[in-house]
């Protein structure tokens, strides 16, 4: 089956973490033996893992916050560090572009070409293997600060992004992030107005619930949530609650169901807590109450967000690598779901909603 995954912060972990990600996550978790910090020598993303587990489309993140607090490798000074920080993250992504390790893809023919050639390949290869086209990346930008004014979105759309979460964690330049009660800045809404010219779709993942609804009217355009779970089962603020999935759902949004233990269990405590109790079939209960709350499978995807600042410490226990997110396939079926279900839910819920996206690219 092939599969999308809508979040990853893969320019993160070759920058900020030095990380190789043409080897295998065994290779690098063996590099790291030695390595201080969170989530080091447990990583559980790279791409010859990707390949073997089909994930042939990502969204592959850019992300250098500068809320004014300094957390090192994430939060800059001053937004000329962050622009500085997400170029070079672009930069990285074009120079695997550039030695055909991937494709940036940024329209409906590219989709369409690389779909196509994926479909085919997966048709011919029901062993589990490496040897696979290219990977597919769609670049976003996982909180605006980078941006250093509206009118410069132009440019970024120029290079390729065209996925926009104005916000991260605290509070953004545009927005008031997870953790605040903070709404849009000044200059939130123009930049929502010229995302909304340009064609630069709204990632609501990780907007403060006044953040959230205050973007909505001022963005008419498509919305996603790229990795986000159900408050309804794991209550806080990070996650939505039932008004604000449906909201998504109203506009035909698509929500990525992320694999970051503490969204899955409630009670978690990063840092803690282990994850024991925690396995895949907790992403798929997140999956199952969007679904049933839209009384349909045409929201429900899948953006994990894995090695987004953590590893398998802090993922589902019978994840070792992206690889498994292959097992979604048989735990989704074991829930009831039929065939075309599941497909909508692995991959085509986010093809439709690309192709929305860029209908008039
Ligand atoms: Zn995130």
């Amino acid at each position: 089956m092939l599969i999308i995954d809508a979040h990853l912060d893969l320019s993160m972990n070759a920058l900020q973490w030095n990380r190789n990600l043409l080897q295998s996550v065994y290779t690098i978790r063996t590099q790291e033996q030695f390595v201080q910090g969170k989530g080091r020598a447990l990583g559980t993303v790279a791409y010859p893992d990707m390949r073997r587990g089909r994930i042939f489309l990502s969204v592959a993140t850019l992300i250098a916050r500068s809320t004014g607090r300094t957390v090192p490798y994430f939060d800059f000074a001053t937004p000329m560090q962050a622009y500085g920080m997400a170029h070079g993250q672009l930069a990285y992504y074009r120079a695997l572009e550039q030695e055909g390790h991937i494709r940036i893809i940024s329209d409906t023919a590219a989709l369409d070409r690389h779909v196509a050639e994926w479909e085919a390949w997966d048709a011919a290869h029901p062993e589990v293997t490496e040897a696979t086209p290219p990977l597919g990346f769609v670049l976003s930008m996982e909180g605006a600060d980078p941006i250093l004014h509206p009118e410069q979105l132009a440019a970024w759309w120029e290079a390729g992004l065209r996925l926009l979460g104005p916000t991260h964690y605290g509070p953004g330049r545009y927005a008031g992030g997870t953790a605040t009660e903070l709404g849009l800045t000044p200059i939130g809404p123009p930049l929502l107005r010229e995302m909304e010219r340009l064609g630069v779709v709204l990632d609501l993942t990780h907007l403060s619930d006044q953040a959230f609804w205050e973007a909505l009217e001022h963005y008419n355009g498509l919305v996603l949530a790229s990795h986000n779970n159900c408050r309804a089962l794991v209550p806080h603020q990070r996650q939505f609650s039932d008004e604000q999935l449906q909201a998504i759902f109203a506009r035909d949004g698509v929500i990525g169901a992320a694999f970051d233990t503490w969204m899955l269990q409630p009670g978690w405590v990063v840092g803690q807590s282990t994850n024991e109790n925690v396995t895949i079939a907790n992403v798929v209960d997140h999956i199952d109450h969007i679904c049933q709350l839209a009384g349909n499978s045409r929201h429900a995807a899948i953006g994990t967000d894995l090695d987004g600042g953590y590893g398998r410490e802090q993922s589902p226990r019978d994840l070792d690598t992206i690889a498994d997110l292959q097992k979604l396939k048989d735990l989704l079926a074991a829930r009831g779901y039929a065939a075309a279900d599941i497909a909508a839910i692995l991959h085509g819920n986010w093809l439709r909603f690309f192709h929305q996206a860029w209908k008039n690219n």
